[in-house]
């Protein structure tokens, strides 16, 4: 049976390892003969390593694997929600797919990954699943405002 694209995304999202022994291997490949950083760039004095930092080391992997990319994100946006500007413990974060895999959005792209705390992922994941369903922003509009207590007078 094909997977189909939700599940493959899924699969890619966690842990692209098909890609990262196709194409990331060939870029280390190629990076390393050259001598230049897999990353950015750089020329590198040695040919033992494709990366000139641990931070492109991350970056590149974060190309490839969740967990990378996560960490690359987290530390770019300084451990603060890019809704609200809260700064948090690394637990209490979230990494957020700006545009959403479901419509997409791609899964280890660093433009479409932002830092958000858990409040401001759930207000956005709610949203955007009130959207799909194809309920209205805001949902329908509100009743009057109107008692709901009985009032005092009220027979029981
Ligand atoms: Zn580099
Ligand atoms: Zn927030």
């Amino acid at each position: 049976m094909r997977a189909g694209p939700a599940m493959r995304r899924r699969s890619e999202l966690t842990r692209d390892s098909i890609a990262w022994f196709g194409r990331g291997a060939a870029l280390r490949v190629a990076a390393r003969r050259s001598a230049s950083c897999v990353e950015c760039g750089v020329a590198l004095r040695t040919r033992r390593t494709p990366y000139c930092s641990r931070g492109c080391r991350w970056r590149f992997h974060g190309r490839f694997f969740w967990d990378a990319a996560r960490r690359v994100v987290l530390r770019r946006d300084r451990y603060t929600c890019q809704a609200c500007g809260i700064r948090g413990r690394k637990s209490a974060l979230d990494v957020d797919h700006i545009h959403e895999i479901a419509l997409g959005g791609a899964p280890l792209d660093y433009n479409n990954l932002q830092t958000l705390c858990r409040p401001c992922h759930r207000a956005k994941t709610s949203r955007f699943l009130r959207e799909r369903r194809g309920v209205r922003v805001g949902g329908p509009p509100a009743a009057p405002d109107s008692p709901i207590e009985s009032p005092e007078w009220f027979p029981a």
